[in-house]
């Protein structure tokens, strides 16, 4: 569910017309939804309530700040993949304790950072990294809490490019090693075993793999507690899938993973965390575009939006299907046609859709992407010297830009030009 609707024939966000924010911003632009946001993330806190529980929203789905302040500001911890990601937590004024660090590269520098800054876990993934934290937090003469990220050798069955869970991944530790890694962590110095991380990929549509690899963590966490660890926390990462298409068979619900996990794990007295990104963001957020040329071309006609792969790459990236509609409401049985919707970037890989059934649309009218909220701004670059596309928060009857967009004059003054030249 989300609270973008047709209200009086006009697509609004909330209680604003897309519209009218397209008149004052310019277009495109990236609109989100308070609303939206913060029902999806009460959904997991709710489906998980019986447990001890902290909900992390995965900030590289979608990271402006605005958006952090506000799940923040409801409790949510936040699920961090670099230094800057940490930054930008805490520039939302999320607490360290509430921080889990992911990721496969960590350098020493985001170690100390948030070492010094304050942080709930680390989610380690190699005996290298483990090895390089122990060292950065001797030398600081601090303690770094860390889960052992294990790859369960799961098939997610999801996109090739975001299945993580499969032991030709380059993620974690395989799940058969994981006790000699937690046996030398125990050993290392500055190094606090807290839990066990798992993390198998993103945009699932069935609750079977997650079951298969809690599953495993449950049998592991049973191991390790025998091998003498104190195992009182798991982290059971992201990935839950949401309908790109209304059409589409729909993905489990919140309520039924929730449950899920209370009968996997409930009963093992851990403080469960989850690290959903996709789930919360991607729903709450459309990208909205203008038509800039209707083509006639050789059997075929072509959408030409003011948007493009640098703005929403899935398309181009992944083969994603965005539902595309007009923000003007068609009148009911009105004819479609099949357009071609495509960018302006001199990529024939900048097309958004292939002959897809649009209503009649021409030079001027606005169209939104739905289910642009999560991957989008985020993945969006400045590619043809296109600014980095706006972010707009709408709650209720207000809104905002949370990030404008660049004039040009910015852009060109981050290059510089040697002297010597
Ligand atoms: C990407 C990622 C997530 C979020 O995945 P979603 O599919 O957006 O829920 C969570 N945890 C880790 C470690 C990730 O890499």
């Amino acid at each position: 569910m989300d609270h973008f609707l047709y209200r009086d024939g006009i697509l609004h966000a909330e209680d604003v017309a897309l519209a009218d924010i397209a008149a004052t911003v310019g277009t495109p632009f990236y609109c989100y939804s308070a609303a939206t946001l913060t029902r999806h993330y009460q959904l997991f806190t709710e489906a998980l309530s019986p447990l001890p529980h902290l909900v992390c929203f995965a900030i590289k789905s979608l990271s402006n700040v605005a958006v952090l302040k506000l799940l923040g500001d409801l409790g949510a911890g936040m699920d961090v993949v670099s230094g800057g990601e940490y930054r930008r937590a805490r520039a939302a004024g999320v607490p360290g304790d509430r921080i889990v660090f992911s990721g496969v590269g960590k350098t020493r520098e985001e170690m100390r950072l948030a070492l010094n800054g304050g942080i709930r876990q680390f989610n380690v993934e190699s005996e290298p990294e483990l090895r390089a934290l122990s060292d950065v937090a001797v030398s600081l003469g601090v303690t770094a809490p860390i889960a052992l990220r294990v790859n369960p050798d799961v098939d997610a069955r999801t996109h090739e490019k975001i299945a993580t869970g499969k032991s030709e991944n380059k993620f974690g530790v395989p799940i058969a090693k994981a006790r000699a890694v937690y046996a030398e962590a125990a050993r290392l110095p500055g190094i606090d075993v807290v839990g066990i991380d798992v993390h198998i990929g993103s945009q699932l549509t069935e609750l079977a793999p997650f079951e298969a690899a809690f599953t495993k963590v449950r049998e592991l966490t049973e191991a390790l507690r025998a091998d003498g660890h104190n195992i009182r926390r798991l982290d059971l990462g992201g990935g839950l899938g949401i309908p790109y298409t209304r059409s589409n068979e729909a993905p489990p619900l919140p309520t039924e993973y929730g449950a899920m996990i209370r009968r996997v794990l409930g009963d093992l007295g851990c403080e469960i965390e989850i690290e959903p990104g996709r789930l919360i963001s991607g729903n709450s957020g459309v990208l909205v575009s203008q038509v800039v040329y209707v083509k006639n071309g050789e059997g075929r006609d072509f959408l030409i939006l003011d948007a493009a792969m640098n703005d929403l790459v899935r398309p181009s990236m992944y083969g994603a299907h965005h539902d595309i509609i007009p923000v003007v409401e068609p009148a009911a049985a009105s004819p479609v046609q099949a357009f071609d919707v495509v960018g302006p970037v001199c990529e024939t890989g900048d097309t958004f859709a292939k002959a897809r059934a649009l209503p009649h649309l021409a030079e001027g009218d606005l169209v939104a992407f739905r289910s642009a909220g999560a991957y989008g701004a985020v993945m969006a670059s400045e590619y043809n010297t296109r600014p980095l596309v706006p972010e707009v928060l709408v709650k209720g009857d207000h809104f905002a830009v949370i990030r404008a967009r660049p004039t040009f004059d910015e852009i060109l003054s981050r290059d510089t030009i040697p002297e010597w030249l």
